[in-house]
């Protein structure tokens, strides 16, 4: 009995060209079309270590700072970057101090003012001192000019005359100033 040719199913592969055993996984399909790609670029010769390395720093997500520090242009702005920054604090810490300096400045200038406001206050309180000192001195001058210079005779209610005086009369041996019309009644009286 003549054996049965296989007829169905793939041809096997004769043994020198037979692959080694692959692994075998299920792929979700949310992934699928992510390892159909890989799995093209593979049968294309695109897929070599450094490309596996590159998709292993995508998925533990340190690719961008990777390639961003392998990428000469953009090391030199980073670079450029960084000195602006340092520019940017020193001028920052420039105007720190220089506004803590300003600050100081107003703080004396405060503390100056108040001193001064204080010695104004002080000061119209010894002028208004002054002010009345000076009223009370002017009520007495008034009145010493009023008791030197007013006539000084008394009038028939008792009270002394408020004329000025413009005469000047001996009364029992006293010299005395009088006003006009006293002179003359007084002159009248010494007559009589
Ligand atoms: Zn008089």
């Amino acid at each position: 009995m003549p054996t049965k040719t296989e007829t169905r199913g793939r041809k096997p592969l004769p043994l020198d060209k037979k692959k080694a055993p692959q692994a075998t996984v299920k792929i979700n399909n949310f992934i699928l079309p992510f390892v159909q790609e890989l799995k093209g670029n593979l049968k294309k010769g695109m897929v070599s270590d450094e490309t596996l390395v590159g998709l292993f720093s995508v998925l533990k997500g340190t690719e961008q700072q990777a390639s961003v520090f392998n990428d000469p242009d953009a090391v030199s702005i980073v670079a450029e970057l960084q000195e602006k920054i340092h520019a940017l604090e020193a001028e920052k810490r420039i105007s720190d101090s220089k506004l803590a300096k300003q600050q100081e400045v107003s703080l004396n200038l405060a503390q100056e003012r108040d001193k001064e406001h204080l010695n104004v206050v002080h000061t119209e309180s010894k002028l208004n001192g002054l002010k009345s000192s000076y009223r009370l001195l002017k009520h007495d001058h008034a009145a010493l000019l009023h008791r030197e210079h007013d006539c000084m005779a008394i009038k028939g209610d008792g009270q002394r005359c408020t004329k000025k005086s413009t005469n000047d009369t001996v009364q029992n041996g006293i010299l005395i100033h009088v006003c006009v019309q006293h002179a003359k009644s007084l002159a009248k009286r010494a007559q009589q």
